[in-house]
């Protein structure tokens, strides 16, 4: 069951690790069937160059493990994958990394502000959900509540989530929020975070009409 999401699963999974916005079994991905209500996800503290696809954890919503061929430990942050996969029944994926930069603005509880058109593909403003301990329904919750109408998330210190329709979309979210994260670091070194100009909230609701984002 759940043969291509798997494949795509572990491939993007082992593209974060090879891009490094984690490492070594780092950050956490999965991705559901809304027609069986299954979802695949990655094992907790795997590198994703140590197993197959056929060896990705399969589960239902309510957490109950369904397939585990090589009874691995669950991603430790199952909990807020599947609180994202309840509460937004318009996506299928989810992405969570350690990414330097954004982990940089989650360490500092700024939002990374959008300074270049990348972060119109994400909601504009990438904030900052408030701290709680990882591994725990309280972050599971903070997360679900802090991407409320947008698509990508600090979590204070801590690192970064995005969500998509599929796999690559919500890691495609994290590589541009990780590039405007960069972009907005070096502007801040230089002026100040305070004095680095971003897109307003007009221009980005504006634009992500136009490009048919849906926040
Ligand atoms: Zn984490």
């Amino acid at each position: 069951m759940l043969d291509a999401i798997k494949e795509e699963v572990l491939r993007i999974s082992r593209l974060a690790e090879e891009s490094g916005l984690c490492h070594h079994g780092g950050g956490n991905f999965s991705m559901i069937d809304r027609d069986l209500n299954q979802l695949a996800i990655t094992p907790h503290a795997e590198s994703r160059f140590s197993f197959e696809a056929k060896d990705l954890i399969v589960m239902d919503l309510d957490g109950k493990i369904l397939e585990n061929q090589k009874n691995l430990s669950p991603s430790s942050e199952t909990e807020m994958h599947l609180a994202l996969l309840r509460a937004r029944p318009e996506i299928n994926a989810v992405c969570h990394t350690h990414a330097r930069q954004s982990s940089t603005f989650a360490v500092l509880n700024k939002p990374v502000k959008p300074v270049l058109c990348e972060a119109f593909m994400y909601g504009g403003f990438c904030r900052v959900a408030p701290f709680e301990l990882p591994g725990t329904k309280e972050l599971a919750l903070s997360a679900v509540k802090g991407i409320e109408g947008t698509q990508a998330v600090l979590l204070q210190k801590h690192g970064l989530l995005t969500i998509g329709t599929n796999i690559y979309e919500a890691y495609l979210k994290s590589v541009y929020v990780e590039d405007v994260a960069e972009v907005c670091l070096r502007a801040a070194a230089i002026v100040g975070y305070d004095n680095v100009e971003a897109f307003s909230e007009e221009e980005i609701d504006y634009m992500m009409r136009k490009l048919g984002i849906v926040g």
